[in-house]
């Protein structure tokens, strides 16, 4: 965590020869590649004992960027790694620094134990991943897939495996499915002239108003597997009311009013809407150059993000209803970036080693599938075949919200949450990979 590797720039050099100094001191070789010498990524393969290889590679990938953290606001120095009050203190432990060096960990502990593996064990930690991937998984995937191992079974990437605390249960998230990204633009024309005179084609005002409409809209309910797996697979472990009411709140009819009623906190229920749902936000927003100007047009940059099974094309024309202009007459809509969501089956072999190895180390912990809204490397890894998880064995204290420590102020995470989660990862990867 001391090595500040903030996105952009990045700068994962260091860090990345930090680590692969690491693994040739236990005599493996890793193996430095990519577009950018100083934004490398790092590539460690523990071979399987050949006479009792049966399986496809098993991959642990982690991303060495970071976002920025304003230091004002930290109680310890974002890039200190500062030990306090049983934490470990610094941007990157739960992005995903902390999931690095587990991963090393283990490889290393498998490595010195001289334990036989029964398929390629592939330590991975990539680049520039928060900007986008373009020199990390994209770029592996692109140009040195053998690298990965060429057709990787299984990965283990983020998000999750973190404890989350609901009706005085643990649950453990599993990532199995990411949504999609739909990045648009929006622009709308109006008449330039001269802003002395009254106006009512002003593009800016029309921007305003559109962008207050998308802010605010609340679009239709899409019900996924994934997200049908999430949620019931926590209202199964919940109350028996909760359970009678799953089935509603999945309802594209009843589900948005329910919702409201049946979480308060606006964090946590966006957090849930969200995997429901398409969403768009403005985020970037031009219009106009001079003050005594009418602006000739006006447009904003819209964040959208897809549920799974729907594209682009599928928001625009939620965005045209809310904007009340579904034959597009007046707003032009442009695609700058789209990929579809991934979904990953929840039934695999390994799932079942996941949740096996927290059972053994949380008897009481329940380990759920889940969606997320956001992408990682998963959706490169995806074209390779492999099966992704998000699973960062974590276990955090109540108090200690992950969703308000990823990307946030104040990133740390327990010590004692990470020894069992290094535990827990050793212990499935032996238990999967070991011959
Ligand atoms: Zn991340």
């Amino acid at each position: 965590m001391r090595f500040d590797t903030t996105n952009p720039p990045g700068n994962e050099g260091p860090a990345a020869e930090f680590l692969a100094r690491k693994f040739r001191d236990a005599g493996l070789t890793p193996e430095l590649a990519g577009a950018e010498p100083r934004r490398p990524n790092l590539v460690c393969k523990l071979p399987a004992d050949p006479s009792r290889k049966c399986g496809r590679p098993l991959v642990l990938s982690c991303h060495l960027d970071v976002v920025p953290a304003d230091p004002a606001r930290w109680t310890h120095p974002p890039f200190d790694a500062v030990e306090a009050d049983g934490c470990v203190w610094g941007r990157g432990a739960i992005d995903m620094k902390g999931f690095a060096t587990l991963a090393a960990m283990t490889v290393l502990a498998i490595r010195r134990r001289g334990l036989p593996l029964n398929r390629d064990l592939i330590f991975v930690a990539v680049a520039d991943e928060e900007a986008g991937a373009e020199l990390g998984s994209q770029w592996l995937v692109e140009n040195r897939p053998d690298l990965l191992g060429n057709d990787p079974e299984y990965i283990v990437n983020e998000v999750g495996g973190f404890t989350l605390p609901l009706d005085g249960k643990r649950f453990y998230p599993v990532q199995v499915a990411e949504k999609g990204v739909a990045w648009l633009r929006l622009t709308i024309r109006g008449t330039p002239g001269h802003s002395s005179l009254p106006s009512e084609d002003n593009a800016l005002g029309q921007l305003g108003e559109a962008m207050a409409r998308i802010a605010r809209a609340r679009l239709p309910w899409h019900v996924s597997e994934p997200a049908r797996d999430f949620l019931g697979g926590i209202a199964r472990e919940s109350g028996p009311l909760k359970r009678l009411f799953s089935p509603l709140l999945l309802h594209p009819l009843t589900g948005p009013a329910l919702l409201d009623r049946a979480i308060a906190d606006p964090a946590r229920r966006a957090s849930v809407e969200a995997v429901l749902r398409n969403t768009a936000n403005p985020t970037v927003a031009r219009g106009g150059s001079k003050i005594n100007v009418l602006p000739g047009s006006a447009s904003v940059d819209i964040d959208g993000r897809l549920a799974p099974g729907q594209t682009a094309a599928d928001l625009v024309r939620e965005l045209r209803a809310v904007l009340g202009d579904p034959t597009g007459g007046r707003f032009d809509f442009e695609v700058l970036r789209e990929s579809e969501a991934v979904a990953f089956p929840p039934d695999t072999p390994f799932f079942e080693a996941i949740r096996a190895a927290v059972k053994r180390h949380d008897p009481e912990g329940i380990v759920v599938p889940a969606i997320v809204p956001g992408f990682t490397d998963s959706k490169n890894y995806a074209r390779l075949g492999a099966v992704c998880y998000g699973f960062y064995p974590l276990q955090l204290p109540e108090d200690l919200n992950f969703a308000a420590l990823f990307h946030g102020d104040d990133e740390r995470i327990p010590l004692d949450g990470f020894r069992w989660g290094l535990e827990t990862l050793l212990d499935l990867v032996v238990d999967f990979a070991g011959a």
